[in-house]
């Protein structure tokens, strides 16, 4: 197929010309035609049938030539023969025949001789060669003597020569017409001799004959006047003696091989003359002679004398210009039948090509109109709408479409799309927000609010793809989805969570607060117990008293426990970030499990390799709360054997960031495979047996994991039921050095040697309205020796404070009225104008906050966690008291 560009090019060159230009476009497809095989078969057949007429023209035109010729040469032939035997044969036997019945001639050779009659003979015989042109008629006698003779050119005559042994007086007196070429022997002419016998009458004997010869100049200019320019003729006597030619050399030559014999009899008779008789050049065997350089087309015909041939020769010449135009011809004829075999075929491979590609555009076409029926029903069955933008003009739109925003196509297609806004200003913002974004990539889900046709506005996601970006001019698709249902639903969703976060703060809250309250007389209980066994009471007591305690504190472990729950759903356990002895603080929590172990009759064993660093940062508290947990649950579910506590250094992270691993392991009851991983859930436990069994809440283990998951570690747990359990986790530590250890808290501790100080003197100001609290503090701090005023509220404290002196102030957080911040930061203020500083103590069971920073922050000196003990209450009071005395 020719190529549209071609084409183009073609036609912007007019100047080439047209033959060059259609032989290119043919080479152009020839070369692909030639691989048709049929072609090539053809082309190669007529190449091949054009050589071969080539070939015949060259090889045949001279056979052509011949046949032209012949017919010239048969025209002559045909004339030369009829002269001859018009003219000659037949006159001259009608000649003979006059003469041998004429009286004279009878009378004369029936030996009738009178002087009148031989004259009479001797005229009529004069008259005759006169007439006949004949060079001489004579009558002889039946002895062969001449009896009359017409005189010849010097009036001469032949009478009375004797010519018997002549073959023409034979021949005559035979009976026979004798026609024969000779020489005359009178003069020195070649001629031919007819003769007839004469008869005595009608049935009669021979009496003699008569002759008449003529001269074979008169038959050589009979030949000379038909012949043309390429034509040679002669005369044969029987013995293929050329009598008379066209060309003087070949007379009296033999065209024939002569006997010896007959040649001798011949040149004896001297038919010739004095000629020798050569043979001709050539021999007229062949129909072909070839002479002097030229080829002869040979045809001899017999004529009316008996034995006498006349031969024509044709020239015919080789016919080049003949040759050469039919050559041309040929080729012309060859290259046209090729060429017009090759238009043909390219005519009919073009039109095959035209059918394929109209079928081929055909199928494209069908396939086409198919695939937008495919995604005509795509689009009409979409759930999402559809809408086709060109230049701000709703081009198309799918069903889908029509029914999220009410209008239907007819009232779309056509209309700028800023109907489908709520308004002005929400279309422009649509375009500054959005259409930039658009030319550069595709826009995904965006939200905005389009209006219905109802006026309504609904919330939609909106995606949009320009069909040639960055150019939108061109169109841009825009899938559009009604997302009002879903709106509602993330609504309500949105409501339900926070419902959901609103109960399970105030599930937080509450336990937050019910463990406030349940610390708060917790506090009385411990802190009385406490005081009570300080005041020595009788052993029975002390028994008792212990049992209160122990119990007490067990409850507080539980409370404890869940305050720390609910910290951790809350989403406020913080840990705090402060560098440790590790081995210290394993040492500070050991004891009372070791204790504890020891009263079980099981062995607690606590491995730290060599290897494991031993200050590190991180929260103390927490991580010894895991281990704790860890070790006490093994004490608790082993009944023989051993409890260990291994700690070692997996790898190292960084210069100083190491791995460790933390593994309990006991040898108690084990855990079930089922339960494994439920243990680790709140109040969750292997066996609700165990709640009787060994006591617990089902919450150690599910803290544990959320503490040691806060560190950046993970709770493990492998175990082999009745053979013993192995809680194991890793955990990332930075190292630290000795050097960044905080003070020890036990050097305040230090200034009172032998435990907390019993007699501190100073007045002191308490601010607590929980009554169980004041009495229990009261009752601590009396017993220390402090005075103590005590006030309920945040009011009175400040009131009392600036009436009243005092060495320290212990303040409750939570109070009526005015709550110790509040407190705290009034007396500060007032201490910034009249100076000094009263040293705030702060006591809180509101542990849920970050108290501790909160009230260091608002101006206090310490803080005191609920439930206050005797020691921790009078050693903080004794670090101020007694700073208040140094200064
Ligand atoms: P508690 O021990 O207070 O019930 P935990 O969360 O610490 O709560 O433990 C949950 C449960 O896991 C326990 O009740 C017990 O059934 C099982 N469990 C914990 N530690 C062990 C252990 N070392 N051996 C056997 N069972 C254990």
């Amino acid at each position: 197929m020719q190529h549209p560009g071609q084409t183009k090019k073609e036609t912007r060159k007019p100047g080439k010309s047209r033959l060059l230009r259609s032989l290119r476009s043919f080479s152009g497809i020839s070369a692909p035609l030639l691989h048709d095989r049929a072609l090539r078969r053809r082309i190669s057949t007529i190449i091949l049938l054009t050589l071969l007429v080539t070939l015949a023209v060259t090889f045949g035109s001279d056979r052509i030539a011949r046949m032209i010729y012949r017919t010239s040469q048969t025209t002559a032939t045909h004339r030369l023969v009829f002269e001859i035997n018009e003219f000659v044969a037949r006159h001259f036997d009608r000649a003979l025949t006059y003469l041998s019945t004429s009286p004279q001639v009878r009378s004369a050779c029936m030996g009738n001789r009178t002087a009148a009659g031989n004259r009479d003979l001797f005229h009529m015989l004069a008259t005759a060669q006169g007439a006949l042109d004949a060079s001489v008629v004579y009558v002889l006698d039946a002895s062969g003597t001449v009896l009359g003779s017409s005189p010849d050119g010097s009036g001469r005559t032949l009478t009375g020569r004797n010519y018997s042994s002549q073959p023409f007086f034979l021949q005559a007196m035979a009976g026979q017409t004798y026609h024969g070429a000779v020489f005359g022997t009178a003069a020195d002419d070649p001629g031919i001799y007819f003769s007839r016998q004469v008869l005595s009458g009608k049935g009669g004997d021979p009496v003699g004959a008569v002759v008449i010869r003529i001269s074979l100049d008169s038959i050589n200019s009979f030949i000379h006047n038909t012949l043309n320019k390429d034509q040679e003729a002669m005369l044969l006597s029987p013995d293929g003696v050329v009598l008379a030619a066209s060309r003087e050399e070949w007379r009296f030559r033999t065209t024939r091989l002569l006997t010896e014999q007959r040649r001798n009899e011949l040149v004896k008779n001297r038919p010739a003359g004095g000629h020798i008789l050569r043979p001709m050049p050539f021999l007229l065997k062949n129909s072909l002679v070839h002479y002097n350089g030229q080829d002869y087309i040979v045809d001899i015909t017999a004529v009316e004398l008996p034995g006498w041939h006349v031969v024509t020769l044709q020239r015919v010449p080789y016919p080049f210009a003949v040759v050469l135009v039919l050559i041309l011809l040929t080729l012309l004829t060859g290259g046209m039948f090729a060429f017009t075999t090759l238009s043909v075929h390219r005519e009919q491979a073009l039109t095959e090509e035209v059918r394929l590609g109209r079928a081929e555009k055909n199928k494209a076409e069908a396939d086409r109109l198919e695939t937008l029926r495919e995604l005509e029903t795509i689009l009409a069955a979409s759930l999402v709408g559809i809408v086709l933008v060109r230049d701000g003009l709703i081009t198309t739109a799918n069903e889908r479409m029509t029914a999220i925003l009410g209008y239907t196509l007819e009232e779309m297609v056509g209309r700028n799309v800023q109907m489908f806004f709520p308004g002005k200003e929400s279309f422009r913002k649509f375009v500054r927000m959005y259409a930039r974004q658009l030319a550069q990539r595709e826009l995904e889900h965006i939200e905005y609010k389009l209006q219905k046709k109802d006026g309504t506005v609904i919330p939609c996601t909106l995606s949009g793809k320009a069909i040639a970006a960055p150019d939108l001019s061109q169109g841009v698709v825009w899938v559009v989805e009604d997302i009002t249902e879903r709106k509602r639903a993330e609504n309500e969703l949105e409501q339900a969570r926070k419902q959901a976060v609103a109960a399970s703060r105030a599930k937080s809250v509450f336990l937050a607060n019910m463990s406030h309250e349940l610390r708060t007389p917790m506090n009385g209980i411990i802190g009385i117990t406490g005081f009570m066994l300080d005041s020595g009471p009788t052993p029975d007591q002390r028994k008792r008293l212990e049992l209160i305690r122990t119990s007490a504190g067990l409850l507080m472990r539980i409370i404890n426990d869940i305050l720390d729950f609910s910290k951790v759903e809350a989403g406020r356990l913080e840990l705090e970030e402060t560098p440790f002895s590790l081995r210290s603080a394993l040492d500070g929590v050991i004891a009372n499990l070791a204790v504890q172990a020891r009263q079980k009759g099981l062995t607690l064993t606590v491995h730290v390799d060599g290897q494991v660093p031993d200050i590190l940062v991180g929260d103390p508290a927490r991580l010894m709360q895991v281990i704790v947990n860890l070790i006490a649950n093994g004490l608790k579910f082993t009944t023989a054997g051993e409890v260990v506590l291994q700690i070692s250094r997996l790898k190292d992270l960084g210069p100083d960031q190491v791995l460790l691993l933390f593994a309990v392991r006991d040898t108690g009851i084990g855990i079930a495979p089922a339960k494994r991983e439920i243990i680790f859930e709140a109040f969750a436990q292997a066996d609700s047996s165990h709640t009787r069994q060994y006591g617990g809440t089902g919450l150690g283990l599910s803290i544990g994991r959320r503490i040691v998951r806060l560190m950046g570690g993970e709770l493990h747990l492998d175990s082999e039921q009745g053979k013993g359990s192995r809680f194991w986790f890793s955990l990332p530590f930075t190292v630290a050095r000795q050097d960044d250890l905080p003070e020890p808290e036990s050097a305040d501790a230090a200034r009172c040697p032998g435990g907390p100080p019993n007699n501190l003197a100073g007045r002191i100001l308490l601010a607590e309205d929980e009554f169980i609290n004041t009495t229990l503090a009261v009752t601590l701090l009396e017993d220390a020796g402090l005075t103590v005023k005590p006030v309920s509220t945040g009011k009175e404290a400040v009131k009392a404070w600036q009436e009243e002196e005092f060495d320290c102030i212990l303040m409750d957080i939570q109070m009526p009225e005015m709550d110790g911040y509040e407190a705290v930061r009034r007396i500060r203020e007032q201490e910034i104008k009249t100076g000094g500083h009263i040293p705030v103590i702060a006591m809180t069971a509101y542990a849920m906050d970050d108290d501790r920073g909160r009230c260091l922050e608002a101006g206090m000196d310490a803080y005191l966690a609920k439930p206050i003990t005797r020691s921790g209450l009078l050693d903080l009071l004794g670090r101020f008291l007694a700073a208040g005395r140094d200064d």
